[in-house]
């Protein structure tokens, strides 16, 4: 009889399966599985949902048969063009961002390459800063402009603190009943937050690493976390920048929310919005209408001979 079952964890060869139950069982491949049109070097990734049947009930050890059609997936991308990536996560709902503006400060530039990748993936993210409480009053002033310029485009803000309690509700929420792929630099809060929300999960906090890092891989997976009924995170130890879809230089303006909505304003439709005349996207950052550290931003990816950085 075949049953179906969420991949938590991957360790390249073995997976941990998840049923309707809850139970989970040690998986493995048997077979071939392609993927059509994808460069991936793993067949599975976490967030899988896959078909198997029990192999060994003492054993605990399933075989997985298929993985149903994804809704989405994240990539990251190898250095090296053509060699293949690698599939960091399926079927998300969501991605959060935790950022901190100090200790250790996530620069816009950061959140701004985030963002495009998370939108070249076609996922919903939201941008959590953490550590409001060590902010002084310019911080804070600072840190809602921030929060202020993302909103407006599209982005959902929070402010929390970990260490205070702020916004740890509004965190919550937002995560209640999705599958949250949740990224950020080491040390800006993420175990401590979902510690916070999730006290029996029992992160580990530390100064250096991420919830999951288990420090002694190379090459690191990412794991799901059941915080509460249906509720899940991912986390991706030691992934610090995602990839983006195949993308040709005159489509990353594609995935600026703001410049995507001007597009078909400026004068010649082949516009790289750099220097052309007639520009909706350059006349939108002249008139405030575009905040400068995206119009940075984007030069900045444009500029990158590798967009994937
Ligand atoms: P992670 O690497 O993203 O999982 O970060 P951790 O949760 O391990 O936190 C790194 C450090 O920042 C720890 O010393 C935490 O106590 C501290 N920290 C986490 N959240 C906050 C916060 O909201 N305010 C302050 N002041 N410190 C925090
Ligand atoms: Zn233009």
């Amino acid at each position: 009889m075949s049953n179906t079952g969420l991949i938590l964890r991957s360790t390249g060869s073995w997976y941990d399966v998840r049923n309707a139950d809850g139970h989970v069982y040690q998986g493995r491949l048997k077979g071939k599985f392609k993927i059509k049109g994808l460069k991936v070097t793993n067949p599975i990734a976490v967030g899988d949902r896959v078909t198997f049947t029990v192999e060994d009930e003492i054993e605990n050890t399933v075989v997985i048969t298929d993985i149903l059609p994804r809704d989405n997936y994240i990539i990251r991308q190898s250095v090296h063009k053509t060699a293949h990536g690698h599939m960091l996560a399926a079927n998300l709902d969501q991605a959060v961002l935790l950022a901190t503006l100090t200790l250790p400060r996530t620069s816009l530039g950061f959140i701004d390459r985030f963002l495009v990748s998370a939108e070249s993936f076609r996922i919903p993210t939201a941008v959590v800063f953490n550590k409001s409480d060590i902010l002084n009053e310019d911080g804070l002033a600072y840190q809602q402009e921030i929060m202020d310029m993302y909103e407006q485009i599209g982005y959902t803000c929070l402010a929390t603190s970990a260490i205070e309690g702020e916004g740890v509700d509004a965190f919550r929420q937002l995560l209640d009943h999705k599958v949250t792929l949740l990224s950020g630099h080491s040390g800006v809060g993420k175990s401590s937050l979902v510690n916070a929300i999730s006290p029996n999960l029992n992160l580990r906090t530390n100064e250096v690493s991420t919830f999951a890092n288990k420090g002694v891989h190379t090459t690191t997976f990412a794991e799901m976390f059941e915080l509460a009924p249906e509720t899940f995170i991912i986390d991706t130890p030691g992934i610090k920048e995602l990839g983006l879809v195949d993308t040709k230089k005159e489509e990353i303006s594609h995935y600026f929310p703001e410049m995507r909505e001007r597009l078909n304003q400026c004068r010649f439709h082949n516009c790289l919005h750099i220097n052309e005349p007639g520009c909706a996207v350059k006349d939108a950052v002249g008139e405030g209408e575009i905040a400068e550290s995206r119009y940075a931003s984007y030069l900045s990816m444009m500029e990158g001979g590798d967009n994937r950085r």
